[in-house]
This record gives C-alpha cells, sequence and structure tokens, in this order.
C-alpha cells in the first residue's frame, strides 16, 4: 500500500517532535557525560576512527539525502523552496565535503559517537529533506516578507560566525601541535562556544525562513546539543587556563 501524503505529513511532524526530544533527552544525558569526540574523546565509546574520514562519512547523508528527494518531490521546483533546500544543502556541502579536510590534527571519533552522528544525519536529512521538497506551502511573495529575509539573514550571518570561528580554531594549532590554547578574536571575545552560537543562529535563522515544524525542531535540537557541548568547553577552559578571560559567557554574547 502506498503511504498518503496526509500519512507522510504526520510522519513528518512525529520525527519532528521525535527530533526535539531526542535534543532535550541528550542534553540531559550531557549533564554526566561529555559528548565523547575531540577533547573529550574516549576508546569506552568504540574503536577510534581518524577524525577526517569519520566527519565526511558521518555528514554525507545530510547532503544526499536532500539531494534525492530534491530531485523526485512535488514542491523542489518552487523557489521559496528551491532556496531554502539549498541553504540547508549547502551548508552540508561545506560540513561533509570542506570542513573535515580542513581540520588540524582532530582526535579520533569513537565509533558510537560516529554511527550517532551518522543516523542524525539520515534522520535529519530526511525529514528537513522531505518536508522542504514535497510539503512546505508557501505564499506569493514569500521572498519579500520580512520573516523570510529576517531568517534568511540570520541563516547567512550564522554560517558565517560558524565558519569563521572554526577557522581560528584551526588555526590555534601549528602543523603537528595536538594541545589547546584560549581562542582569541572575532566571536569567541564574547563567548566560548563561538562557533556553536553561529551554527544555533544559524538553524533558528533557517526556521524562520523556512516556518515548517521541521526546521524549528532541527533548530531546538541543535539549541539542546551544541548549548550543552558549549558550557563543557567553557568549564574546561576555566578548568585549564588560569588565565582564561572572566568576562567571557559561555554561548551567547553578554547574556549566558
Ligand atoms: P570543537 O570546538 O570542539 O572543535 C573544532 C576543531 O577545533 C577540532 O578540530 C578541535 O580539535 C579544534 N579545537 C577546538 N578548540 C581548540 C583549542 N582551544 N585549541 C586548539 N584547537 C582547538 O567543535 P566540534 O568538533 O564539536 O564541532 C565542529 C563543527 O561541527 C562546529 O562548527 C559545530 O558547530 C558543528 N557541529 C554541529 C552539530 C549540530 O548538531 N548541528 C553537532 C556537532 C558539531 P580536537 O578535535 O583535537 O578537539
Amino acid at each position: 500500500r502506498r503511504v498518503s501524503g496526509a500519512e507522510e505529513r504526520r510522519l513528518l511532524e512525529l520525527l519532528a517532535y521525535g527530533l526535539v526530544a531526542l535534543g532535550a533527552g541528550s542534553a540531559l544525558l550531557l549533564r554526566f557525560v561529555p559528548m565523547p569526540y575531540g577533547r573529550y574523546s574516549s576508546p569506552r565509546f568504540g574503536c577510534p576512527l581518524p577524525a577526517r574520514p569519520a566527519w565526511a562519512l558521518q555528514e554525507l547523508p545530510s547532503l544526499l539525502v536532500p539531494l534525492a528527494l530534491a530531485a523526485c518531490g512535488a514542491a523542489a521546483g518552487r523557489w521559496p523552496n528551491r532556496l531554502l533546500l539549498g541553504g540547508f544543502v549547502l551548508h552540508y556541502l561545506h560540513r561533509a565535503l570542506i570542513f573535515p579536510f580542513l581540520i588540524r590534527q582532530g582526535k579520533p571519533t569513537p565509533f558510537f559517537t560516529f554511527l550517532l552522528a551518522l543516523l542524525f544525519c539520515v534522520y535529519n536529512g530526511y525529514l528537513q529533506g522531505r518536508s522542504l521538497s514535497n510539503y512546505a506551502e508557501y505564499p506569493s511573495g514569500w521572498l519579500k516578507d520580512p520573516c523570510f529575509i529576517a531568517g534568511f539573514i540570520g541563516w547567512l550571518v550564522g554560517m558565517a560566525i560558524n565558519i569563521h570561528s572554526d577557522h581560528i580554531l584551526r588555526n590555534l594549532r601549528k602543523p603537528g601541535e595536538t594541545g589547546y590554547k584560549i581562542p582569541r578574536g572575532g566571536m569567541f571575545e564574547y563567548v566560548s562556544g563561538a562557533n556553536f552560537f553561529g551554527e544555533i543562529l544559524e538553524w533558528f535563522g533557517f526556521a524562520l525562513a523556512c516556518c515548517t515544524i521541521e526546521s524549528l525542531a532541527f533548530a531546538l535540537c541543535t539549541l539542546f546539543i551544541l548549548g550543552s557541548r558549549a558550557k563543557q568547553h567553557h568549564q574546561w577552559y576555566l578548568e585549564k587556563f588560569e588565565d582564561y578571560p572572566k568576562d567571557r559567557k559561555i554561548l551567547i554574547p553578554f547574556v549566558y
């Protein structure tokens, strides 16, 4: 039996609620165990995989699944849908095919973390890809709507902050170095989790531009997960560096 449009819409809605629950559950768990990759990488979570191929492979489904769905989606040809799908795909084009190859001496990713990230990218790739390529409907003139424009700017600025902050982190290490230093410059002057702040802003902007429950769920999930990681990094810096800037916040400039 073929799944009807109404049934698939309901499925997407349930998956969106599932994503928020997943993010909230992870945030709870991450209060006790830091997310096991990068500086918290541990062999307890499976055999260590080299950082570059692990990042590329785990993120690839969020690039390929939406592209495949766009090829057969009924709404993928409309301009708002096309642009929004393009934004999502552009992020993952960078995350899967550029970011991994720029990493310098990154710590290995344990297999379990890799698997979770891979499953997350399949789940979310389907959720965002299917919602935007087949179901999201926009009134004519949506591209001139303040909601779309503000969201698009938020997405763009967030992505720029994310990429710039990751660039700062990368350049803290000279070739061959594996240790950690205090990040300086850019948004790191304000928050310890500057790259995470950028990514969160990016997906909330995207959610505003999309106005779908699926995109909002992704933004909330990102907030839960990366908010926890930013807090762990902040505490880690305070413990490791006596001269860590005292007025630097965790995630949101001047606020938190
Ligand atoms: P981190 O900030 O933990 O690390 C980023 C890179 O910079 C790593 O290679 C790390 O090395 C290096 N690095 C970090 N801090 C320092 C320092 N003080 N001195 C020297 N080198 C440093 O980021 P993540 O790895 O957690 O995330 C990478 C990207 O992926 C980010 O842009 C993030 O937003 C995104 N992401 C998105 C998620 C989502 O839910 N949408 C989930 C997870 C990540 P090392 O590996 O040795 O620690």
